[in-house]
């Protein structure tokens, strides 16, 4: 398996308010996760939890995880 690249790329949000995903508010400018040891379970916005991206429902293009059996997911449709 591939390591992840920590490009950032899964880390979006909906927002329900704007109705579009947006960088989730722990993600660095140099794209590292400023509570990453932490993250799994973590209740970010209304309604989100970020999860492992081993427990992902998306697949994202370009992420080293990408399985090709997943739906896109929607922030890269
Ligand atoms: S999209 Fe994939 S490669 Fe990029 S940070 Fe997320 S898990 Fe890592
Ligand atoms: S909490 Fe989750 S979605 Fe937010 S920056 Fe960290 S890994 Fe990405």
């Amino acid at each position: 398996m591939s390591e992840c690249k920590r490009c950032g790329k899964c880390c979006v949000i909906y927002n329900r308010f704007t109705g579009s995903w947006e960088p989730c508010k722990y993600l660095a400018d140099d794209n590292e996760c400023l509570i990453y040891n932490d993250r799994i379970g973590k209740k970010i916005g209304y309604g989100f939890v970020c999860l492992h991206h081993k427990n992902w429902i998306w697949d994202i293009p370009g992420c080293t995880y990408f399985t090709g059996k997943k739906p896109i997911h929607p922030a890269y449709i």
